[in-house]
C-alpha cells in the first residue's frame, strides 16, 4: 500500500515540477518585444471616462452612466490606449454598476486588441472608496493624521484596497504626501500635515495598507499607491492651488523629499508629479526633478503619471512649450510615463512622430511601457483583469465601519476646555446651531462621491450628522436645532445663505450649552482657493451674538484647515476640532461631547492665530525674536492659537523619569530614550508621547525643535508606561549647505511633555 501510495505521490510531483512561473520581467521583455510604437504609445495615455461616453470632457451630469461603445473601441482599439481613470457624470456607482463598466473595458482591451492587454483604470479613493456607494468613508488624511496612530491608518488603507478591488478597481491616487505647511492652501487637509516625520511614518502605513507589506499587490484585496503630488507641491507662495513655488533645494531635500522617498523604499508602485511650478520651472518638464532626483537617485522603479492635463499645460498654461507637440516632448524626455489626459488622443499622435523624427529617443518609451506593463503584470489584471464583488462578503460591513468610526474618534482634538465645560451632562439642555451642523457633506470634505463633495447629501440617509448624533445621544427633547447660517449647496457653494442669528439667539435664552458647529463646506483644488483665512463673518457674527448671551459657546470645527478664530476664541468655553471626520463624524464627535470617548487627537499642523504669523512649529528661531529680545508681547511674533501636537484629554498624564542610555555618543552609536508616563486621572485615556530633540547651534541655522519620534499609548485610571525611542545619529541629521545629510558634533536638547534632556554628539558626519 505505502509503496503504492509514494508512486502516485511521485507521480503528482513530477507532473507539476516542471512548470516554473516566468519571472514578470522577462514577462515584460516578451510582451515590449512585440509591440508596435504605436501600442507602446498608447500605454502611455490615460482617459477618463467622459471621454469614453461622451467624446469631451464634462464634470458633472446626473445620467446614469452608459459607455457608449464606439467611443470605448476608438480609444482602445484604434488609439490603443492602456489607462483609463475615472470623472464620467461624478458620482458614486454601485459595486455591480462598477463591476460592469470595468467588464466593458477589459472585454474590448482583452479581446478585441491585438496583444490583449487589459487597461489599468486609477481612482481617487483617498479616504475609503469614496466613488462606490455603500463603501466605508474614513476621515480624510489630515483626520487621520490627527489620530497619531500608525496601525489605524493602515488598516484604514487595507479597507480601502479592499473595497476598491471590489469596485473591480485596482489602482489608487493616494497618499497624498505633500506637506500641509501652509493653512491657506485648499487642499492642506488631504495631506498629513505640517511635519516631515509623522506624513513619513504615517505615509509608508498607507502605503503598506494599500499595497501590502511584501509583494503582495496581485492579491485581490490590495491595489496600487499612488504618492502625489512629486515635488513640493502645497507650498505656494499665493497660497493658492496651482500657483508658483519658490524652493530652495536645501529645503526640498530637509523636507519635501524625506516622505516620498520613505514610501518608494516601502515599495509605492506609482508617483503623480505636482502640477505647479517650482522655481520657474514646471515640475513636469523638469528632468532633473523626475529622472535625476526620482528615477535614480531616489530609485523609483514604478510608473511616474502627470496630473490633469498637465502637458497641455506647458504649453496653455506655462508657457515653456511652444506649441502642444512640443510639450509632450519636454515631459516625455523629462520622465513622464504616462499622461494623465492626453490631450483627447493627440498626445499619441505628437509622440508617434516626435520618436520618428529623433526628438524623444525609443529608449525613453521603453523605459516608459516597461514601467506601466509591470505595474500591470504586479497587479495581476493579465490573469484577472476584473475582480467580482461577489468575492467580496466584508465590502461596507459593520467591522470596516467600526475602523472608520474609531479613526474618527482618535482624530477629534479638544483644544480648548475651560473649567471642565466637557463632557457634556446627559440631560443638559443643548442650543446646536452653525452651518456644519446637520450636513453630512461638510463631514466628508472634497473627493466623496464626487470631486467637491458637493454629492454627499444625496447618500446621507445611513449616516448622523452632528446634530442627528446628538439627537440619539442626548434625546431628542434636550437638543433644540437653529441653524444661524448655511452654507449654499449648489453654485458658488462656499457662500452661505440663510443667516438668521437672531432666531438661534433667541433658542439660547432656553438652553445651558451652545454647541457651534462651525468651519467650512465641502471643497478641493481651486475652487477652494481663499482671499481670506479668517473663518467667515457670517459665522464671526452668530458666534459673536452667542457669546453675548452669556451662555457657555463650545465651538466644534469642521474645515479643512485652520480657519482663523482669534477674534471669539478667549470668550469661547471649548474648542473641538474635528477635521474631515468623515461619515461617522457625527457619532464621534458626539461621543466626545458626551464623555463616551475621551478624546486623543491631537494637531498636525499649527492652528495660526493671525493672518500674518503663518508660521510652523519647526521654525528658525529669529521667528521668536521679538520674544527672545521681551521686545513685545510674544503674541506679536510668533503668535499660535494651538501649537503643533497640541490636544487636550479628559484625563490628566503625568511624565517621569526621563533616561537616556549615554550622554555623548558618535555617529556610529545609537542611544535610547526612555519615561514613564501615568495615567493620574479617574479615567481611562490614550497619549501621544511626543518626542522632540534640538539642535543646539549648526552650520544652517537649526529649527527649534524637530519631531523625532511618536508611539500613542493607552492607559488606565492610575496605570503607568513605560516608553522608549531609539535614535540613532542620522535621525537628527540636516541638509547642509553641500546639500549632503549632516550632523554636526555638539549639543542637542531632548523634549518630551514636561521633560528635559541633553545629549553631545563627540563628532560629525556626513550621510
Ligand atoms: C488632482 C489629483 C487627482 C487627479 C485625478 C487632479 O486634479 O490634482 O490629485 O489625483 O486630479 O483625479
Amino acid at each position: 500500500g505505502t509503496c503504492c501510495l509514494s508512486v502516485v505521490l511521485i507521480f503528482l510531483f513530477q507532473a507539476q515540477a516542471p512548470v516554473r512561473p516566468v519571472p514578470i520581467d522577462e514577462k515584460v521583455e516578451a510582451l515590449l518585444a512585440k509591440m508596435t510604437l504605436e501600442e507602446k504609445v498608447g500605454q502611455m495615455a490615460q482617459v477618463t471616462l467622459d471621454v469614453i461616453t461622451k467624446g469631451k470632457n464634462e464634470y458633472v451630469s446626473d445620467e446614469p452612466l452608459q459607455l457608449d461603445m464606439a467611443l470605448v473601441r476608438k480609444a482602445l482599439v484604434d488609439y490603443k490606449l492602456g489607462s483609463v481613470l475615472n470623472t464620467a457624470n461624478n458620482r458614486a456607482r454601485t459595486v455591480e454598476k462598477w463591476h460592469e463598466i470595468i467588464s466593458q473595458l477589459q472585454e474590448v482591451a482583452t479581446k478585441e486588441t491585438r496583444l490583449k492587454i487589459p487597461v489599468i483604470y486609477g481612482i481617487d479613493a483617498i479616504h475609503g472608496t469614496t466613488y462606490t456607494a455603500g463603501a466605508t468613508f474614513f476621515p480624510q488624511q489630515i483626520a487621520q493624521a490627527a489620530t497619531w496612530n500608525r496601525a489605524l491608518v493602515k488598516r484604514g488603507a487595507e479597507i480601502c484596497a479592499y473595497e476598491t478591488r471590489a469596485s473591480s478597481i485596482p489602482w489608487n491616487f493616494s497618499p497624498v504626501l505633500d506637506l500641509g505647511r501652509d493653512a491657506r492652501f485648499p487642499r492642506l487637509w488631504e495631506t498629513f500635515g505640517e511635519d516631515v516625520y509623522l506624513t513619513s511614518e504615517l505615509g509608508k502605513q498607507m502605503v503598506d495598507g494599500y499595497e501590502g507589506e511584501g509583494n503582495e499587490v496581485k492579491n485581490p484585496y490590495r491595489v496600487a499607491s499612488t504618492i502625489k503630488h512629486f515635488l513640493g507641491y502645497q507650498v505656494t507662495q499665493s497660497g493658492k492651488d496651482r500657483t508658483p513655488a519658490f524652493i530652495p533645494e536645501l529645503e526640498l531635500r530637509e523636507r519635501h523629499i524625506p516622505a516620498f522617498k520613505a514610501a518608494i523604499d516601502a515599495g509605492a508602485r506609482s508617483v503623480m508629479i505636482n502640477s505647479g511650478l517650482i522655481n520657474g520651472i514646471p515640475v513636469h518638464a523638469d528632468y532633473t526633478i523626475l529622472t535625476k532626483l526620482l528615477k535614480e537617485e531616489l530609485g523609483f522603479k514604478g510608473v511616474a503619471v502627470t496630473d490633469w492635463k498637465d502637458i497641455d499645460n506647458l504649453y496653455e498654461r506655462d508657457k515653456v512649450a511652444s506649441s502642444p507637440k512640443e510639450a509632450v516632448k519636454l515631459a516625455i524626455n523629462a520622465g513622464i510615463d504616462m499622461s494623465m489626459i492626453p490631450y483627447n488622443f493627440k498626445f499619441c499622435d505628437y509622440l508617434i512622430a516626435l520618436v520618428k523624427e529623433g526628438e524623444v529617443p525609443m529608449s525613453r518609451i521603453d523605459d516608459a511601457v516597461r514601467r506601466i506593463l509591470t505595474l500591470k503584470f504586479e497587479l495581476g489584471l493579465f490573469e484577472t483583469p476584473v475582480t467580482n464583488y461577489k468575492d467580496y462578503p466584508e465590502f461596507g460591513s459593520k467591522a470596516f465601519e467600526q475602523s472608520a468610526y474609531q479613526a474618527a474618534s482618535e482624530a477629534i482634538t479638544l483644544l480648548k476646555n475651560n473649567n471642565s465645560v466637557l463632557p457634556l451632562q446627559k440631560n443638559a439642555k443643548i442650543l446646536v446651531t452653525g452651518p456644519n451642523a446637520n450636513s453630512m457633506r461638510a463631514l466628508n470634505g472634497g473627493w466623496s462621491y464626487s470631486w467637491q463633495g458637493e454629492r454627499v447629501n444625496e447618500f446621507a440617509g445611513k449616516y448622523n450628522t452632528i446634530l442627528e448624533a446628538l439627537q440619539q445621544k442626548g434625546g431628542k427633547d434636550n437638543i433644540t436645532f437653529v441653524q444661524g447660517v448655511a452654507y449654499k449647496d449648489d453654485g458658488k457653494y462656499w457662500e452661505e445663505k440663510d443667516v438668521d442669528i437672531e432666531a438661534a439667539v433667541k433658542a439660547a435664552a432656553k438652553v445651558d450649552y451652545i454647541i457651534l458647529c462651525a468651519g467650512e463646506n465641502s471643497y478641493t483644488e481651486k475652487p477652494g482657493d481663499l482671499h481670506d483665512l479668517t473663518l467667515s463673518e457670517n459665522q464671526l457674527a452668530l458666534a459673536k451674538a452667542l457669546i453675548k448671551t452669556g451662555k457657555p459657546v463650545i465651538l466644534v470645527l469642521n474645515e479643512g484647515r485652520p480657519r482663523l478664530i482669534s477674534s471669539i476664541e478667549k470668550e469661547l468655553q471649548g474648542v473641538i476640532q474635528s477635521y474631515l471626520p468623515g461619515n461617522f463624524g457625527g457619532d464621534a464627535i458626539a461621543d466626545v461631547l458626551y464623555g463616551n470617548v475621551n478624546p486623543s487627537g491631537k494637531l498636525p499642523y499649527t492652528y495660526p492665530m493671525y493672518a500674518n504669523t503663518l508660521v510652523t512649529y519647526d521654525h528658525k528661531p529669529s521667528e521668536e525674536q521679538n520674544k527672545m529680545q521681551g521686545v513685545y508681547d510674544y503674541e506679536s511674533d510668533f503668535a499660535v492659537q494651538y501649537p503643533f501636537g497640541f490636544g487636550l484629554s479628559y484625563t490628566t498624564f503625568q511624565y517621569s523619569d526621563l533616561q537616556l542610555s549615554k550622554t555623548t555618543l558618535s555617529p556610529a552609536e545609537k542611544v535610547t530614550i526612555s519615561l514613564t508616563v501615568k495615567n493620574t486621572g479617574a479615567r481611562e485615556g490614550k497619549e501621544v508621547v511626543q518626542l522632540f530633540i534640538s539642535d543646539l547651534y549648526a552650520s544652517v541655522t537649526p529649527d527649534v525643535k524637530r519631531l523625532r519620534g511618536f508611539e500613542k499609548i493607552s492607559l488606565k485610571s492610575g496605570e503607568s508606561k513605560k516608553v522608549s525611542f531609539t535614535i540613532a545619529a542620522r535621525d537628527i541629521a540636516f541638509v547642509a549647505k553641500d546639500l549632503r545629510w549632516t550632523v554636526e558634533k555638539g549639543d542637542y536638547e531632548v523634549n518630551v511633555g514636561t521633560l528635559k534632556s541633553k545629549f553631545t554628539l563627540s563628532e560629525g558626519k556626513t550621510f
